[in-house]
């Protein structure tokens, strides 16, 4: 491959290129990175083309925070005609040789981008019968790669595959949720991603069920709650703040006026979820500790990023986190990413191993 292409929310371009610089040097990948500020990507491009297979084995995309979604550039094509973006953009795909399970057809997430959507939503079905008449789209076979058609303004495109553990399975990694009508906030949607994103299938199952009990630390209005209530969990929300009265009808949440830095439970619950408004050096450590002590079995946290450097802000909170886990001798997950629902903060998903 030619190099890796990010996509992240406009304006975290400079985060999203450290951290990319950073695990590419880690992985001993030399590259150079453009990163256009207010662009919503940034590119790496390799030093020498490397086998993406060889890049995969080093460098896991999945693991990057400020990633929404994320590929490997086989071709960048600078000059598309107005009038016929499909025959160079099929010529440049059949030469790569391979057969792909889906396609994902992207740019963006800018305004000249949306300006774009029109095009894409008539482009999309022509570029896909084109790929399934030349037999190189095989929605059958997962474990084929996946083509990325990622378009910049109307005469460029970076054509690239990922596998579907390196990615997002939404186009740009923007997922299109429903504000479920009687939420108390559009927050709720907040976590609803972050459990998609964050927790896999299996994860989702065991841990989300009617009978166990959450704890909500700065809870008000009810968003979070509501959604772990909506999924039958009981649920404790802590708040100095009122809940919405479409919180309390679930009958699944008891409102606390109390502190969430100093409140424990009486008894172990299964999730902590936090959405407090604090620095994150104080979060992180009182995520660590709920989970090292086994107050909670799980949690999922935001760390507010109001600050400019906000990449190495978040690797100070993982130090942390990783410090008090190591003086207990514990074994532990945690997956950190900035959802598309998130702006100023990233989202955290932290448990013992
Ligand atoms: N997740 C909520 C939802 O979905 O509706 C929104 C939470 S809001 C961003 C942050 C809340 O944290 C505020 O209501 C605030 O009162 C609460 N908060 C801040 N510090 C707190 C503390 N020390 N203890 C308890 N709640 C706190």
């Amino acid at each position: 491959s030619l190099g890796l292409l990010v996509q992240c929310r406009p304006g975290f371009e400079a985060d999203a290129s450290l951290e990319l610089q950073t695990s590419a040097s880690a992985a001993r990948l030399e590259g150079k990175i453009e990163a256009r500020a207010q662009s919503g990507f940034i590119v790496l491009t390799h030093d020498k083309p490397t086998p993406h297979d060889d890049v995969r084995r080093r460098l896991d995309l999945s693991r990057l925070i400020f990633a929404r979604q994320s590929f490997h550039v086989l071709a960048m094509l600078d000059a598309l005609p107005e009038r016929d973006r499909l025959t160079p953009l099929l010529k440049a795909i059949e030469s790569f040789g391979s057969r792909f399970s889906a396609l994902l057809l992207e740019t963006p997430d800018t305004n000249d981008g949306k300006e774009q959507s029109g095009f894409l939503k008539r482009f999309a079905p022509l570029l896909e019968a084109a790929l399934t008449k030349a037999a190189l789209l095989r929605p059958d076979s997962p474990h084929l790669p996946r083509l990325h058609v990622f378009l910049v303004g109307t005469q460029c495109a970076y054509l690239g595959v990922s596998v579907a553990s390196e990615g997002s399975s939404w186009p740009m990694g923007i997922p299109r949720l429903r504000m479920p009508k009687d939420a108390p906030s559009r927050s709720t949607l907040k976590l609803a991603e972050a459990i998609l994103t964050l927790l896999s299938a299996d994860e989702q199952k065991a841990t989300l069920r009617p009978g166990l009990q959450a704890v909500d630390l700065g809870a008000a209005p009810g968003g979070w709650s509501w959604q772990l209530a909506s999924r039958g969990l009981r649920v404790t929300a802590l708040d100095n703040g009122p809940l919405a009265p479409s919180a309390m009808a679930t009958g699944l949440i008891e409102h606390l006026r109390a502190d969430g830095f100093t409140w424990r439970p009486k008894k172990p619950v299964e999730w902590m979820v936090c959405d407090m408004v604090e620095q994150p050096s104080r979060i992180a450590p009182l995520m660590a500790e709920w989970v090292a002590t086994g107050r909670c079995r799980r949690s999922i946290f935001n760390l507010k990023l109001p600050m400019k450097r906000r990449y190495e802000e978040v690797e100070r909170c993982r130090a942390l986190i990783d410090q008090r886990m190591r003086t207990g001798n514990i074994k532990y997950t945690l997956r950190i990413k900035h959802l598309y629902h998130d702006r100023e903060e990233v989202t955290c998903y932290l448990t013992r191993r």
